[in-house]
């Protein structure tokens, strides 16, 4: 039975040329570009409450980096390097295979580089820390959302979601369709791209992981401003699309785990925005504004407002 250096040595070690020191000391060293600020997050997968058990370990390895990459794109951060911190309930050699490659392939397409972890025994849980840089002062936060400003979405929210609730039994998908929306629930492709090309150009931005309404609420308070969004302007994918309209846009609006970007941007800047997501090669769609008016009001698309009804995932309100 391999230790836990050998794990990390046998899967996961890879040479890491932009670290001053990578894995094998007690600390890695990095050292950022002059002019550059780190933007550094961390999240933990847990087996049973953020992946089923029994989920490929590739995909598994796939997500567990994407939706940490996820948050450096909402930052418009550049991925640097990251650790990952494992407990396995045995170190079993197909998975830590299939696991790491699914990790790595992502993080090479990235070009971040793995400095560092730790393993251990224990039930299956996944946590890794990223490091990004981005240019002094011009990260997208949270707070920096301005009345005027449009708000924009990338790709396709609900489709996660979508996936989901076939997966729970609450509704059921033709295997054609399961396949295509499990693949976005499983291997998000996290917006690294369209994030730095936003930079200068977006004003606040979030990835959506938890809700799309939800997560604009976190934006809405940071930022001290309310929002306008135009519920049916939101993009659906086909199989998201022939769902009940109810089903829909509950899947848009609170459904989690797509990874998409939600940002805003000035309404004078909105042909660079359109640039930004061409060169990113990822759509984006208006779907709303902000509003100095405290609050969130949903419109449908004859213009009646509908009421707030789409509570967002909170981990802690669940059985
Ligand atoms: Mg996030």
């Amino acid at each position: 039975m391999p230790g836990e250096f050998d794990i990390i040595e046998r899967y996961f070690r890879r040479p890491a040329p932009h670290a001053a020191l990578g894995i094998g000391d007690d600390c890695a060293l990095l050292q950022p570009a002059p002019g550059q600020q780190w933007a550094v997050s961390t999240d933990m997968l847990v087996e049973g409450r953020h992946f089923f058990a029994g989920t490929d370990p590739r995909r598994l390895g796939h997500k567990a980096l994407a939706v940490n990459l996820s948050d450096l794109a909402a930052m418009g951060a550049q991925p640097h390097s990251f650790l990952l911190a494992l407990a396995l309930p045995a170190p079993d050699a197909a998975w830590l295979q299939a696991f790491s490659s699914g990790l790595l392939e992502l993080a090479d397409a990235h070009g971040i580089e793995l400095v560092g972890g730790d393993t251990t025994r224990g039930p299956l849980n996944l946590c890794l820390t990223v490091l990004g840089l981005v240019p002094g002062g011009l990260a997208l936060r949270r707070d920096a959302a301005r009345a005027g400003d449009e708000i924009w979405v990338s790709g396709t929210p609900g489709d996660a979601r979508l996936a989901l609730g076939h997966l729970r039994g609450e509704w059921e998908l033709s295997p054609a369709a399961l396949e295509r929306v499990r693949a976005r629930l499983e291997q998000p492709q996290p917006r690294v791209q369209l994030g730095n090309s936003l930079r200068g150009v977006a004003h606040a931005a979030i990835d959506v992981s938890d809700g799309l309404l939800g997560d604009l609420l976190h934006v809405l308070r940071a930022s001290a401003v309310g929002a306008r969004i135009d519920v049916d302007a939101v993009p659906a994918a086909p199989d998201l699309a022939q769902q009940p309209v109810a089903r829909r846009r509950a899947c848009q609006l609170a459904g989690g785990d797509d990874y998409e970007l939600l940002f805003t941007a000035p309404a004078q800047h909105s042909e660079e925005v359109l640039r930004a997501s061409a060169q990113a090669g990822v759509r984006v769609t208006r779907i709303g504004c902000i509003e100095a008016e405290p609050g969130l009001r949903l419109r449908d698309a004859q213009g009646r407002s509908m009421p707030m009804e789409f509570a967002s995932f909170d981990h802690f309100l669940q059985p």
